[in-house]
């Protein structure tokens, strides 16, 4: 197989682009491709800062060498988790790809910011591991884009995780997430920063690919929180349907956002306000997560046969 572009031995094959590339044309084709989808979408304006969200993983270090290497303006974010075995390791790759590049990290200690690990906030809340995990890291990383006074913050989800994502909010029809499930989430709120998601037009292989061609050496272990995800089910199906049907995973996102999603916009009403806690954006009195956090610091304690709640001080 030769490459479209060079006819050099190629080294990758892209089916639903009909076209398969040798290593430099890879690099040069997915970074075109990721500039597109920001020019395309109106993700980044020339010399904004960004801040991109880093957990150490192919995707999001992906996102990252190819934001630098296209000239824009960048700041890591890494959450620590503090899951097992997982987060330092996730840790230790984002450090040092940071070191290697010279290019400013802040990380944030989720037990040290809010009292407990991820793990921990399950047990006190007696939630799934994702449900408060996703909650906090969007908490956490839009009040450090804040504060830092970022305009805007980028995501390393990739198709696959896009398209899954909808094939899970499709078959339930929820069609509160199917509106918010766009490429670019303004910042429709003083206290909301724009998030973008720059790889939605690139694949898990592909950032693979594009991370062992580059030499970025990324955290290739999955969070053992995800083993048994239904998104991981759904990732299966669409694949399945792709390698039958080249190009459909890809239409299947892109022809959601051109004929569905803007009627469903249309009818987005929703009002926001400033948490009565912490003052971020929210739709009712005191937001998601100030919620969660204050049933994570209360724990049941019994006196003789009666149970109590009783309010633990929270961390300094
Ligand atoms: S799999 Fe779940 S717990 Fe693990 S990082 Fe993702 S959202 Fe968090
Ligand atoms: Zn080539
Ligand atoms: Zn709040």
């Amino acid at each position: 197989m030769k490459c479209s572009t060079c006819q050099a031995k190629a080294a990758i094959e892209i089916r639903r682009h009909n076209a398969a590339f040798c290593g430099p044309c890879f690099l040069a084709h997915l970074e075109r491709q990721v500039q597109r989808t920001i020019e395309s979408e109106k993700m980044l304006a020339a010399g904004e800062r960004v801040l991109v969200a880093v957990s150490g993983g192919k995707d999001s270090l992906c996102l990252w060498e190819v934001l630098r290497r296209l000239g824009y303006e960048t700041t890591g974010l890494h959450l620590d988790l503090g899951i097992g075995d997982y987060s330092p390791e996730g840790r230790k790759k984002t450090e040092a790809y940071a070191e290697a590049h010279d290019l400013p990290l802040q990380v944030i200690e989720v037990k040290e910011e809010t009292g407990f690990s991820i793990p921990e906030l399950a047990g006190r809340t007696r939630r799934p591991p994702c449900s408060g995990c996703g909650l906090s890291k969007r908490y956490l990383m839009n009040r450090a884009a804040l504060e830092g006074g970022f305009p805007v913050l980028a995501t390393g989800h990739n198709l696959d995780d896009v398209a899954a994502t909808l094939l899970g909010n499709v078959l339930h029809w929820q069609v509160e997430q199917l509106t918010r499930m766009t490429p670019v989430r303004p910042a429709s709120h003083p206290r909301l920063v724009k998030t973008v998601k720059p790889l939605i037009r690139i694949t898990e292989r592909e950032a693979v690919a594009y991370c062992l061609l580059r030499g970025t050496d990324y955290h290739e272990d999955e969070c053992p929180n995800a083993a048994g995800a239904t998104l991981l089910l759904y990732k299966d199906i669409v694949n399945q349907i792709e390698a039958v049907s080249p190009g459909s995973k890809q239409a299947f996102y892109q022809e959601f956002g051109k004929r569905v999603r803007p009627h469903l916009a249309a009818s987005e009403t929703v009002t926001l306000r400033e948490c009565e806690a912490c003052g971020q954006a929210t739709t009712g009195e005191v937001c998601a997560y100030c919620r969660m956090m204050e049933r994570a610091r209360q724990v049941t304690v019994r006196r003789g046969r009666v149970t109590r709640t009783v309010l633990e001080v929270p961390p300094a």
